[in-house]
This record gives C-alpha cells, structure tokens and sequence, in this order.
C-alpha cells in the first residue's frame, strides 16, 4: 500500500492542517452521540471528555506532541511494514496472497486508528483524516456480507466453516471490540458513520450469533465488552449492552460453548474459572483480567449491577493490597503475563506490562466515574506517572513490554514486537490523558489530576471553565482560575493526593518511612465564612468523613494549604478530595500547595524482594537508581535511613527532570562471608519513567536501606578474582561468581547463568588465573526453572584442570558428582596446582541448565 504510505509520510513531514476539518474537530464529540439523559443509567460522576480539555503543560504538552507527530504515524508505518493493513487489503480482494503476521494483528490496526482519531480532535489534520477514511474504506470492503470482519479467516479466501472454532485463542471477539472502540472514536470526532456502521453491522451480527440459545463462548481475551458498552453509549441500542453482559455472565460457565456445544471451561489464566460475580481474586494475565474488571465497571454503570460492583470492589482491594507494585505496575509473572501470588511482587522479574498499566487506569477511572471516591484516582496517578510512561521513550518510538523494577545488566526499548499491542496501547493513550483531569457530577466539579491548562465543563445548568496553572509533578502549587458562565453555588472538589496525606497507597501495601510532614494546615485558618461545608448526603459515606475530620483535627501545623481569593480555607478532606462549596464568580481563584519533600517508601513485611529495601518518591514521582549517575553499579549501593536526600531539578537531562542525590555506603562482603560498608560514595536517582534512556546499565527501584537489603560486592576470593568464560551465557556470567546466594534453585531474583536456549548439549564454564593456585573441591549450586522455564538440573557434569603442558584432563575425583537442587553440590578430587579450571555441563536431552553459584577451593 504504497500510496497509503506516501499519503502518511506527507502527513508528518509537512505537518499538513486542514481548514475543512476546522469544524469538525472543534465540535464536542458529546454532541453527535444521543443526550446520555437518554441511557436509562450511566456513571455516577461524568469524566469532561479529553477534547475539552486544552492542554498547555511543561510535563504533558511535549508527550502529547510527540505521541501525535512521532507515535501513531510511526505505528502507522510499522503497521504497513508489517502487513497488518496489507491484511485487509486481501481480505478485501484488493491484493493476492496469504495472511501475514499473528492471527489477532488486526487489533493493532484498529488501537491505531482510535489514537489517531483521538489526535484529529485536537489537531484535525487533513492527510491523517484521509488515510483514516482510506483504511476504512479497505476495512468496509474486507467486511463480510452478514458482518463478520477478521483478516485471518478471510485471507487468501473466506473460510466460514472456520470462524468460532476456536474463541479461546483466536481472539475474533479481541479484535473486533478494538474496532469497536475505533470506530466509536471516529464518528465521535469526525461525526462520519462510516466506520460506525462497520462497527454495527459487526455487532449486530455477534447479537445473532451470541447469546441466551445461541452460542455461549466469552472471548478468550476479554475487551469486547469495553466495546459494545460503548457501541451502546452511542447509539442507545440496548442489545449491545446486553450482549456484553451476557459475554461476562458466561465466564466460568460451559453453556454451549464451540462448534459442538461442548467447550470447556479457558481457567484461571482468563479468569474463566468461575463465574465473574463470585470472583474475589485477581488471577492470570492481568491485561485480560484489566480489561474484564473495566468491562464489568462499565456494565455495572449501564445497568446499576451491584453483584458486579460488589465482585469488582473485592478484587480492586485484593489488587491494592497485595499485587500492586509501588511504581503502579502490575502482573509480578511473566509466565502468564499476571498475576502471582499475594505479596509475590519481585523486581528483577516483575512483568508488569505497559497495556497491564494503562487498563488498570481505565478500569481506576470507571470506579472513581462509580464512586466519587479518590482512592482511585491515587492508583491512577501513581500508574500514569510511573509504569504507564516507563512504556515508551521520549522520542516516542521505542517501546517497552514489561516493564520490571530492577535491571542486573540493563534493557533497552523495541522498535516494535511481534505481538505489537503495547505500542498500538501507547498510540492510543496518551491522547486520552487529558480526558482524565476533569469530571462533573450535578452543578460540582472535580479536579483529579495537576496539569496545566484550561478545562471546558458543562454542568447542570451552567458551564465553567477552569484554568489550571502548575508545574506538577516537579512542583506541587497548583493554581486553578474558576469561569463560571454565571455566578452560582457549586462546589469544587479539589484532589488532596494520597502521597500528600501520608498514604502512598490506599491500603498498608507500602508506606511512608517518616510520619512528618503532617497533611493538613487547617488549625491557623479557621475562617468559617470559606468553610467547605462537610454534609455529604450519600448514605454510608458519613464514617469517612467524620475519618477525614477527625485526622485534620489531630494534625496541627502541616503543611498541605488551600486558599480561595488568597484565603485560606479550612476543609476536610472527604474521599481524597477538599470539597469547596460557595458561590462562585468569574476570576475565583484556588492556590493549592502541595508540599514536596522526598519521601522514602517501606514495603509491606512480607514482600520478601524488597526486605531492607527502600524506594524513593517526590510527588507522583517514584524513582530509581541507574547505572550512568551511579559509576555502573547500583546493587551495592545502601541509602541509610538518615541519609539526607536533596532534589534538584536538571533542566539538561533526560528531557528535564528532578533528581535525587546524596550519599550512599557501598556494601562489600569479607572473606568470612559478613557484610560490610566498605566506604561511601555520593548516589544519584532518576524518575523510574525516565529510565532506559542511555544505554544498557544496571536499575533498581529499590535500593537497600540496610546492609542486608543490598547485593554487596564479592570479598576476593579464587572464585570471584578469576577471568571467567564460558560456552554460552544467558543471563549473567558474572553471577555465578557474585557470592549472593539463591534462596533455592528456582530463585530467579539471586541472578544466575544459563545456557537456555540450548538444549540437551554439553557446555562449559572456565576460571582462569595468572599464577596458578591449589585447588581440590568444587561446589556447584543448580539452577532449575521447573515450572517457569525450561533449565533442569543436568544429566552430569566433571571438573578439569589444566596441565603444565597446557591441556585440559579430568580431575581424579573422590567424592560423586552430584546433581541436587536446592543445595551445592561439592566434589572434592585430588588436590592440582593449576592456572585453570573448567566445570563442563552435559544437559539433560530436550532441556537447558543453568548455575546459580560456584566455589571454588
Ligand atoms: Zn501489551
């Protein structure tokens, strides 16, 4: 599709705007989709949608600049470079040949276009508009007669007998609710039906093929439901809605699922185990778990289900409490891409996808949209400014998958993956961020999240502006302009983040280190007249405000202000937010002040990766330490507790950011295997964000606090001070030699070498020296992955030593070779005075192996 291909390039070469789509652009997408008075219930709280929000921010302007003019064009691209839209291009019979590429890639088309209709919103740009109208065209002609619209069963012919034989895994359903999404996003901002009505037409023929008496199948990867709730928002047809409920409510059911009506059961991994409404647990991938539990949030809105609003509750509190890592992150495994555990949250292993991230901001949002409440929002924030953008570099084509709190050798960004959905996830986020500042319920306002620029709300009966002016997440004062239409009384509830009231989290999963700063000034400022009035009249909220009141009252002197016209306001703090109710006029003015100290972090006890470990946090910002500003090891580094801590912010680096400095011990083990602080020297931290950034280097998140948290340098023993090579290295040749101890043979978080991929050969580690030693024994401590990987223990292994003549022989051992997990397995042979020594590795046939430690002596 050459000609598409030029038509794009023209695009963000040129930056090319239309006039003609001035109009278009500007309008207010609620606008062209029904009164939502009409949807018989909806949220409770109603989000200002992104396009009525301008965005004029030192932090977010440039992100949202490059995601327009480097992001969706260059997904674009990869997209045709791909053959993504190459497979439409058959299904339609414009080109010959074969489906190209992963059976659900269409959805990375269609995650694509939705980003870049989110884009023409703000800057209707002609050619981007035409290729859209292209593309859609080509999807129009690969549609079938009766609806149905998926590449890989359409490519090179129609294959009917083979849709739905396999809904676990071929992700038809995946594919077509992003369409969904698309095509919703299209009409909203163009007010074109054409993609709409592909979108109709396909879901009017999952309703025929869907549902009580038909087939019953949910879709293997949930997102289908997100869809056609918002198929339904905006053309008010009710069977979309159903069908979506209908999909969740089959989830743990067989019914009549497959061609023959006797499907079974996808099981945990796709939270298919037991019915959705019995659920308590975040289990298995966390993508198809994020995008379930928002699905469930929107149906739950659509049709007031407490059994669903109940289950997602549970499972919100089950994630916060125990699977949530401090950077927002989530799924600690990468072995089903989610979840773990309770508390099982390690760093150097930690998964954490980006589209795991940004579905855990949609699905925070829908439970603030649920509840006014901003224990939500604080999730939300801490995810946005921290996992969410690790995802994607600063010049926005490069892209993480995981996104993991600990690096030994370092990690670099992708251009692209095979299975693309975080870059297409990133395409069409980050236009949406703004879209998550505001909100409205009745005649109130809520201010969610700090970023600069003006915010255009209509509620009931009158329309306000707010103009927000703040160099967040650097600087905590924020300064908002209120412009109602006409004076009213109204209130503005104004977001006192959890960071800022000394509840990093909304449950004891981590914590603040020290118990200043208090969080509320309100004890100088009695001015009654400006008194937020307390009074929330929803049922069953009173025990938390009289919570808020209570907690303002025992803390005098701290240091959070608010003020109205420079006055400064004494107000609880009700569901995270301070609630300023008056009448308000024209040129109003809020001065929140949001002191930011750097705060250190303590882990719940029993995360047991994070013992003696700290991390750091300013504001939203968590950070990290990496290699470049710490002389390429940060591992051994300890931050004491009374360690002082500065921030200053580095307008040259990494795009402009605060730092963290101070001073750091370096932790060193003895010969005798203790640990000790083997001098100083000075530290410095990044935001975890922004990591990645200048080449491979060790990271952590977490550096030690004590002695005992750190992974000290190796005392200098025969072992350590040896050259060592080996046949193969994947993972860390040095670690085998680092003195840290594995808590087992399946310990990933110890470091260890491996010779995975290969399988069922016969491999080698040699240690060398430049004089030669004595040496009689050997220890080998296995490294097995049973159950994540494919090492085993191997089938043998000897020690050679090399000879005066320069060759290596076996050494004459005394004592078995032994092949135990979990423990070192010691040979002892005749002693050898040597300048070398080789351990070779026969592997058990069809499996790899791999060494956690070696001594020897
Ligand atoms: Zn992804």
């Amino acid at each position: 599709m050459a000609a598409c291909k030029r038509v794009l390039t023209a695009f963000f070469v040129f930056g090319v705007t239309a006039c003609g789509l001035t109009k278009a652009g500007a309008s207010n997408p609620q606008s062209a989709i029904p009164n939502p008075q009409s949807l018989a219930r909806d949220y409770h709280v109603t989000p200002v949608p992104f396009n009525q929000v301008q965005v004029r921010d030192g932090f977010w302007s440039p992100r949202l600049e490059v995601n327009r003019t480097v992001t969706i064009p260059y997904c674009f691209e990869k997209c045709e470079e791909t053959d993504r839209i190459s497979n439409f291009e058959k299904a339609a019979g414009l080109r010959q040949g074969k489906h190209v590429g992963i059976y659900f890639n269409d959805s990375d088309v269609y995650k694509v276009m939705e980003g870049a209709a989110y884009s023409l919103q703000v800057h209707p740009e002609a050619m981007m508009r035409l290729y859209l109208d292209k593309l859609i065209a080509i999807m129009a002609a690969a549609q079938w007669e009766d609806g149905y619209l998926y590449t890989f069963f359409s490519v090179p012919e129609k294959q009917p007998e083979k849709r739905w034989t396999n809904v676990k895994d071929l992700h038809e359903q995946y594919c077509m609710g992003h369409m969904f999404e698309a095509a919703v996003a299209h009409y909203q901002v163009t007010g074109s039906k054409a993609f709409l009505d592909v979108a109709t037409r396909c879901a009017d023929y999952l309703c025929r093929t869907f549902g009580p008496g038909k087939r019953t199948d949910p879709p293997g990867h949930q997102e289908i439901e997100i869809g056609l709730c918002r198929l339904y928002r905006v053309t008010g047809d009710s069977k979309y809605l159903d069908l979506a409920k209908f999909l969740l409510d089959q989830r743990g059911r067989t019914g009549n699922r497959g061609p023959k009506g006797d499907g079974k059961l996808y099981g945990e991994y796709a939270q298919d185990h037991i019915p959705v409404v019995e659920q308590t647990h975040a289990v298995g991938h966390s993508v198809r778990a994020m995008y379930m539990y928002t699905g469930m949030a929107d149906v739950a809105a659509l049709t007031g289900s407490m059994e669903y609003i109940k289950a997602i509750d549970t499972i919100w509190s089950d994630v916060v409490s125990t699977k949530f890592y401090v950077t927002g992150g989530i799924g600690a495994s990468g072995g089903n891409e989610g979840f773990s555990g309770p508390y099982e949250l390690p760093n150097l292993t930690a998964y954490c996808e980006t589209c795991a991230s940004f579905a855990n901001i949609f699905w925070n949002h829908r439970m603030f949209l649920m509840s006014g409440d901003a224990k939500y929002l604080d999730v939300l924030e801490r995810t946005l400014y921290n996992a969410a953008l690790s995802g994607i570099s600063m010049k926005g084509d490069r892209f993480f998958y995981p996104n993991p709190l600990e690096s030994a050798n370092g990690h670099e960004r992708s251009p692209w993956f095979g299975c693309a959905c975080c870059p297409s996830n990133v395409a069409r986020f980050i236009p949406s961020v703004p879209g998550y500042a505001y909100a409205s319920q009745g005649k109130d306002i809520y201010v969610n999240l700090f970023i600069g620029g003006t915010a255009s709300i209509q509620t009931a009966g009158n329309k306000v502006t707010l103009k927000q002016e703040t160099e967040y997440p650097w600087q905590g004062d924020v300064k908002i302009t209120v412009e109602p239409e006409k004076s009213g009384t109204f209130a503005v509830y104004v977001r006192i983040p959890g960071w800022a009231r000394n509840e990093p989290v909304p449950s004891d999963l981590y914590r603040f280190q020290d118990e200043a700063p208090e969080s509320w000034r309100g004890q100088d400022a009695r001015d009654t007249e400006e008194r937020g009035q307390d009074a929330r009249d929803t049922q069953g909220r009173d025990a938390l405000a009289t919570q808020g009141r209570d907690a303002l009252a025992r803390r005098p002197g701290n240091q959070v202000s608010l003020t109205v016209n420079g006055k400064p306001i004494l107000s609880s703090v009700e569901e995270g937010f301070a609630r300023l109710e008056r009448q308000w006029q024209k040129g109003d003015t809020i001065e929140l002040s949001l002191p930011m100290p750097v705060r250190r972090v303590l882990p719940h006890p029993a995360i047991r990766a994070n013992r003696g470990r700290v991390a750091l946090q300013r504001g939203p910002i968590v950070f990290c330490l990496e290699g470049p500003d710490n002389d390429g090891k940060v591992a051994n580094l300890v931050i004491p507790d009374d360690a002082r801590i500065e921030a200053r912010h580095r307008p040259d680096l990494l795009n402009g950011v605060m730092i963290l400095t101070g001073s750091a011990q370096i932790a060193k083990r003895t010969l005798e295997g203790g640990i000790v602080a083997a001098g100083t020297r000075p530290f410095t931290a990044i935001p975890y964000y922004a990591w990645a950034h200048r080449g491979r280097s060790p990271m952590t998140v977490w550096p030690a606090r004590e002695l005992s948290g750190a992974r000290p340098e190796p005392a200098d023993t025969l072992t350590y001070k040896s050259k060592t090579t080996a046949s193969f290295v994947h993972v860390s040749l040095a670690a085998i030699k680092d003195q840290n101890l594995p808590a087992n043979s399946g310990d990933a978080s110890a470091l260890h070498l491996d010779f995975w991929p290969h399988k069922g050969t016969t491999e080698w580690v040699q240690f060398e020296w430049p004089e030669r030693h004595g040496l009689s024994s050997v220890q080998v401590y296995w490294f097995d992955d049973t159950g994540r990987g494919e090492c085993r223990l191997p089938k043998s292994w000897q020690v050679l030593y090399r000879t005066a003549d320069g060759k290596f022989e076996p050494a004459k051992s005394t004592t078995a070779y032994g092949v135990e997990k979990d423990t070192f397995n010691r040979v002892r042979f005749e002693p050898v005075t040597t300048d070398a020594l080789k351990i070779e590795i026969t592997l058990q046939d069809r499996w790899s192996a791999g060494i956690q430690e070696v001594i020897l002596e």
